[in-house]
């Protein structure tokens, strides 16, 4: 096979997250691709330009006559985990051309590089990379995506955890699914200290989500609530 451009991935990574992304794309003012996920659950383009409104169906139907090359493949750094060196194997050969819709089918049933374990306590179901957000809705969902609430801070997302919420908790922020796990002070030390805050980590479900987020949080001493604040860290570096 012969081809003019030999680095065809280029044409449908995406801008935002830098992911090989299969059509429908939505394209942005300045005409970057998105891939599915971006343009679905991020306000923007990574760019800052505001997405069209429908797919883009003339690169849609391009896309859709082009062959690609599984982009879980020895030597190729995904950021995504399953990935991994050696030369291939009778599920993920190394050389083959997919066209998309074999591309697909070849993540979802066949690839030997994108298994995925759930990370919920007490589930056991192994996934793919692929399909791990429709596991999540669908054993641990629905989620409720959160978006920005300020059109000017498009990257970042706030949200309010009540007072004395115990038990860890998930939300849907941007292209994430995020376990939010509290720490409060032991209870001997927090009588003595009654503003002490508890401590919050949080950790990225989707194995699929590209994008670098950091996570900020304030006590509000008059609400008595944590205001937690998520912000892309660092949009994908496209040159
Ligand atoms: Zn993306
Ligand atoms: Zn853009
Ligand atoms: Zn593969
Ligand atoms: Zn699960």
């Amino acid at each position: 096979m012969d081809f003019i451009c030999p680095r065809i991935d280029r044409l449908i990574s995406c801008y935002t997250c830098g992911a090989q992304s299969l059509p429908p794309f939505q394209l942005c003012e300045a005409s970057h691709v998105n891939c599915p996920p971006c343009s679905k659950h991020m306000a923007r383009c990574a760019c800052g330009g505001r997405f069209a409104r429908g797919p883009h169906l003339l690169l849609d139907w391009m896309v859709s006559a082009l062959k690609f090359k599984c982009k879980y493949r020895a030597g190729i750094a995904t950021g995504g985990g399953g990935g991994g060196g050696g030369s291939g194997d009778d599920a993920c050969p190394l050389n083959r051309w997919y066209a998309v819709h074999e591309l697909r089918e070849h993540y979802r049933h066949e690839c030997t590089r994108n298994a995925f374990p759930c990370p919920w306590n007490d589930c056991d179901h192994v996934a793919r990379i692929e399909t791990a957000a429709d596991h999540y809705e669908e054993a641990h969902g629905p989620f409720q995506a959160l978006i920005p609430t300020d059109v000017d801070r498009w990257h970042d997302v706030q949200f309010i955890i009540p007072p004395s919420t115990r038990a860890d908790f998930v939300k849907k922020i941007f292209n994430g699914y995020f376990m939010f796990t509290m720490k409060y002070p032991t209870s001997p030390y927090r009588r003595k200290h009654p503003h002490l805050k508890p401590q919050i980590t949080m950790r990225n479900l989707n194995p699929a989500d590209q994008l670098q987020y950091t996570h900020d949080w304030e006590w509000d001493m008059f609400r008595k609530v944590i205001i937690v604040t998520v912000t892309i860290r660092e949009l994908y570096d496209n040159c």
